[in-house]
């Protein structure tokens, strides 16, 4: 009898790059090399976009780091042994915090890592290291929606409801947010709505609108303004909702005084005629949602866009409504349980604030140690990152799931501060070209190789799974901080490296919290339960969990939503006669994020090889450019080079370049590190640059 085939092994899990989270299945091991199917699950339903079809490659790209790598005397990276490179680690850090105290020590946490990833990572600054300078590059994705949405709420759950819950909808504003190109499975669950699309691109999403708005960049604020005095002038307010479930409509009512149809037009290049028919079309509908995105986010008014977004939401009584609502399109893979656990520098795990005395004294007993011993609160993360290596500033800098010499704004000036300093260790699975500054690398395990939860944009706990075994000397970043705990003195037992144990820490960090985890467990979540949280421990009688926030009341103690008295206030900078053009950023569909990924599959880079510049062929011309030439583009920080890419559907005043390239391709070269006071977001999405050829021009 011939011996029965082999099954080949599978498991469920969930795509490694954006919020939407998509459901995978995973076949294959390392011999006949790994498939990604979709799932039959709620947010996907059979779909992917092309990066969630790809990501096995990443598994197996060529450079995988697969040894820790520590830096010699002659300036060289060199293959070490583990014991090696923790004990420079941990020498370099107790050398640091001996000779400039503890705030010497930074960490830079990530919005892709685990749940479990980035609740160890922040225990571990501020217990381990003892400083209160930990931030994630989360806060350049999610910060100013966070920021409003607590104000507006109570809470901060990037999408109040299931994603599917869209379908109800007959109309949906998407604010700055490019859904076709970044979460095309969405799209699906948005196929009976009309859709009103902010952007100052004719993006694959507005290409799909019933109305396309397309304000001048950095007008998404006086934009929203006038939207919401339309709402009042034409008396579709809902003042029922207004008068039992919020407070301050009044102020923002006359505030919009102001903001009539023709100066916001002015202002915004909007015709008045379209904002009017995108009120009556939220308006007029039985169910409609307003969802922001990175567009009107990433500014240095970003809180107060989204804010008045929220309020042009509230005076229609969207939020809290079957079938109607308020909600950020997060981005990053857990960029919602990022921001949830502890690894953001205001805040402990369960999205306690580190300043209230209370949340101190919970976490301060889950940890076993005294409240008053938690530092912090330290620097937002381009604040962190400005200032390294100066007088005062972290003289070490640990990065975790980040490639900021790429992803951070004003990139040459960051790259500068990263040099400056004394110790740079980087853990990562790829030589990130922030990996390749660092004195010491450590090799971490990547999706496939991992147990662990993340949280998508709705909220929803989910568990990823591990296919393979990780290379032989590569180790998970929970047993990383667990030896590097031990190194610098830590009790072993207050580091687990079992991803189940570290979720039963959180779970209970996080009881009574705003983002309670406390009654979801590992075997709720593999028998396959639906959690969305808050889902507090209810002994004898499982929570559900919580799908749908805010349905009788919203989070705040009289359970009423605030309006915000927003205004706005221009960008940072303005075009003029040596920068006459806006410029904005943003992502494609075959790339993510800083590129440390997606590079690094070929059917990826096939489809999008280099940088762009998208402008408007008269734009082009008037630099003295045709397509497809290179050129340069350049504002007061610095230039990068992109090939010039025509499109007549772009304003004649801006141009786009996507962020996922490194070198001389960074778009972050010539981004405003001009920061939003109440978030600290950067102003990625507009900034004055000039276009030109790439010969002749001094950057
Ligand atoms: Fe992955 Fe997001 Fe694409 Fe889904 S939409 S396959 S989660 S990158």
């Amino acid at each position: 009898m011939p011996e029965p085939p082999t099954p080949v092994p599978e498991v469920r899990t969930h795509c490694p790059y954006c919020a939407l989270q998509c459901g995978t299945v995973l076949r294959g091991d390392a011999d006949v090399g790994v498939k990604v199917s979709p799932a039959d699950f709620p947010v996907n339903r059979g779909r992917l976009c092309q990066k969630g079809w790809s990501a096995a490659d990443v598994l197996h790209t060529a450079d995988r780091l697969t040894r820790p790598l520590v830096r010699g005397t002659d300036g060289r990276l060199a293959p070490a042994s583990w014991d090696t490179a923790l004990d420079t680690v941990a020498r370099g850090l107790r050398t640091l915090r001996e000779r400039h105290g503890p705030d010497a020590l930074a960490v830079l946490g990530g919005g892709g890592l685990t749940n479990e990833k980035a609740y160890l990572l922040g225990k571990f600054a501020r217990l381990a290291l003892g400083t209160g300078q930990i931030d994630y590059n989360g806060r350049f994705c999610m910060s100013a929606a966070a920021a409003a949405g607590n104000a507006a709420f109570g809470l901060d759950r990037g999408l109040p409801f299931p994603v599917t819950d869209l379908r109800e909808a007959d109309t949906v504003l998407l604010a700055g947010a490019n859904v076709a190109e970044t979460m095309p499975p969405l799209m699906q669950h948005l196929d009976r709505a009309r859709l009103v699309v902010v952007d100052p691109r004719r993006t694959p999403t507005a290409e799909r609108a019933a109305l396309h708005l397309q304000p001048v960049p950095g007008t998404d604020l006086a934009l929203a303004l006038g939207l919401l005095h339309i709402a009042v002038a034409e008396d579709l307010v809902d003042r029922d909702y207004v008068r039992t479930r919020t407070h301050g409509f009044d102020a923002v009512a006359r505030r919009t005084d102001d903001w009539w149809p023709e100066r916001v037009e002015e202002i915004t290049g909007v015709p008045a005629r379209a904002q009017r028919r995108a009120v009556r079309m939220l308006a007029e509908a039985r169910g409609a949602y307003v969802l922001t995105g990175r567009g009107a986010e990433q500014h240095s008014n970003g809180t107060d866009t989204v804010a008045a977004f929220i309020d042009l939401a509230l005076a229609l009584g969207l939020p809290g409504r079957r079938g109607s609502g308020y909600g950020c399109l997060t981005g990053q893979g857990n960029g919602q349980g990022g921001r949830e656990h502890g690894q953001k520098a205001d805040q402990l795990p369960g999205y306690r604030s580190l300043t209230d005395p209370a949340a101190r004294a919970h976490v301060a007993r889950v940890w076993g140690v005294a409240p008053d011993t938690l530092p912090g609160p330290g620097r937002s993360a381009y604040e962190l990152l400005d200032a390294l290596g100066r007088d005062g500033g972290p003289r070490a800098l640990l990065v975790f799931g980040s490639n900021p010499a790429v992803s951070a704004p004003h990139a040459a000036h960051v790259t500068e501060r990263l040099a400056a300093l004394d110790l740079l260790v980087v853990a990562d699975f790829v030589p990130s070209e922030t990996a390749r500054m660092a004195d010491v690398v450590l090799p971490v395990t990547q999706w496939a190789e991992e147990e662990g939860t993340l949280t998508s944009l709705e909220g929803r706990v989910l568990r990823r799974r591990a296919l393979l075994p990780p290379p032989p000397e590569v180790r998970s970043d929970l047993r990383v901080l667990h030896d590097l705990a031990v190194r610098l003195g830590e009790p072993a037992d207050r580091y687990p490296t079992a991803p189940r144990e570290v979720f039963d820490e959180l779970r209970a960090a996080s009881r009574g919290g705003r983002a309670d985890y406390s009654g979801i467990t590992y075997d709720r979540l593999d028998a396959g339960e639906t959690l969305h949280w808050p889902c507090p421990d209810t002994p004898g009688d499982p929570h559900p969990g919580t799908p749908r926030l805010f349905l009788d009341r919203f989070a705040h103690p009289d359970g009423r939503a605030r309006f915000a008295d927003v205004d706005h206030r221009g960008p940072a900078e303005e075009t003029g006669p040596a920068f006459p053009l806006y410029a904005t950023t943003g992502r494609v569909l075959a790339h993510y994020q800083s590129g440390a990924q997606t590079r690094r599959v070929g059917e990826l880079t096939d489809a999008v090889p280099e940088p762009f510049v998208e402008v408007h062929p008269d734009t082009a011309a008037r630099c003295g450019l045709a397509d497809r030439a290179l050129a340069r583009v350049v504002s007061a920080r610095g230039g990068m080079t992109a090939r010039v890419r025509t499109d007549a559907t772009m304003r004649l005043d801006t141009v786009f370049v996507p962020f996922h390239f490194p070198g001389d391709g960074r778009a972050n070269l010539f981004t405003h590190p001009a920061l939003d006071p109440r978030c600290g977001m950067p102003e990625f999405k507009v900034c004055a640059v000039r276009l030109a050829p790439l010969s002749g021009v001094t950057p």
